[in-house]
């Protein structure tokens, strides 16, 4: 039978990506872009979220690995080449001191006009480090800036709204943060879920969102894993038995937290690690590996849980025999 054929318009991320499992699942695609050739610029792009297993499923995970910057900052310059900024890409405060800058000066022109010094003192009364090498900065930059462009005032006027929603927005995910870390390191369960290699604070509160914390309302680690989607569901009838199959219904965000904490984990605990690559050396693919070592993850944890007791890394004496 032909395959259907299916016009796709864009060579950006996703067009190309639904390309990809399109032609996995029977159709034949063809993507469309209007740039005539690859573009040289562009801004560092973060991984991660439901990005990872999206690419860890594509088989594309090692080469974007492969390609990280592992960029702890990223410089601003100005058309002339000039650095006008170092923006901190780690911290969860990245863009609050450019921000910052623009919720009270907007224009090369409003910041010659205010001069370094009171620029400086209005950067540290905002609790911004290294402001006099900001200040500085903007001001050198702001130098050589004298063209003024129709609708500037306008435009400065939305700047200035738009960092000041952005600043709010940014806090309150900040303390929504907290607030999660918080009130999870108060489950009593906290210490336990954190031990396991590659679940971490976050994925770690997603579990217990996800489960709702209460182990005795699944009553076995098979039903568990099974909510998560990481262990084949028996399809018996009658007198046949030891059928399985992929569960259809199970809780997605488990199944990311289970599949993603068990792909950092080959990369953190030797354990793991070992666990995949015999599931691999099995004949197992990637992807099935991956779903097998967070399947056996589900029963570790489960036991962690009953017993109240943490993770242990195996010592590497140990590990060598
Ligand atoms: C400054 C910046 C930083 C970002 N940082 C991140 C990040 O760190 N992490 C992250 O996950 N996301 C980031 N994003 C968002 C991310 O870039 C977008 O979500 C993503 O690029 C969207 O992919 P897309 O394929 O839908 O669209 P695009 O990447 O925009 O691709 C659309 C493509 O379609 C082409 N096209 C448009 N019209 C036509 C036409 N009529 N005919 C033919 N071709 C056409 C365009 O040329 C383009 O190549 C960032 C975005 C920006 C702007």
């Amino acid at each position: 039978m032909k395959k259907p054929e299916v016009l796709i318009v864009g060579a950006g991320i996703a067009g190309p990506a639904l390309a990809y499992w399109l032609s996995r699942t029977g159709y034949r695609p063809t993507v469309v872009e209007h740039a005539r050739q690859l573009r040289s610029g562009g801004s560092a792009i973060v991984v991660k979220g439901p990005a990872i297993p999206v690419a860890d499923r594509m088989g594309i995970l090692p080469q974007l690995r492969g390609l990280a910057t592992r960029n702890r900052s990223l410089p601003l310059l100005d058309p002339g080449g000039r650095r006008i900024l170092q923006l901190p890409l780690t911290s969860d405060k990245a863009p609050t001191v450019p921000l910052t800058l623009l919720t009270g000066y907007q224009t090369p022109a409003a910041l010659r006009r205010t001069g370094k010094k009171r620029l400086e003192s209005w950067l540290r009364n905002r609790k911004v480090l290294r402001a006099d090498l900001l200040a500085g900065t903007a001001l050198e930059v702001a130098g050589h800036q004298h063209t003024s462009l129709p609708g500037e005032k306008l435009t400065a006027q939305m700047v200035h709204t738009l960092a000041v929603e952005v600043m709010a927005l940014n806090q309150q995910v900040a303390e929504i943060d907290k607030a999660i870390e918080a009130r999870f390191r108060e489950h009593q369960d906290y210490e336990v879920i954190t031990s396991m290699p590659g679940l971490g604070v976050i994925p770690g509160a997603e579990f217990l969102a996800a489960t709702g914390g209460d182990m005795s309302a699944f009553g076995t680690a098979d039903r568990l894993a099974g909510f998560g989607g990481v262990a084949p569901m028996p399809r018996d009838s009658g007198k046949i038995s030891g059928n399985l199959r992929r569960p259809r219904r199970y809780n997605r965000r488990l199944q990311r937290v289970f599949y993603i904490s068990a792909l950092f984990s080959i990369r953190r605990c030797e354990e793991s690690r070992r666990f995949y690559e015999r599931e691999r050396a099995e004949g197992k693919r990637h992807i099935q590996a991956v779903l097998a070592l967070a399947r056996r993850r589900v029963n570790v944890l489960w036991a962690l849980l009953r017993d109240g007791r943490t993770y242990e890394l195996a010592p590497p004496t140990a590990l060598a025999a």
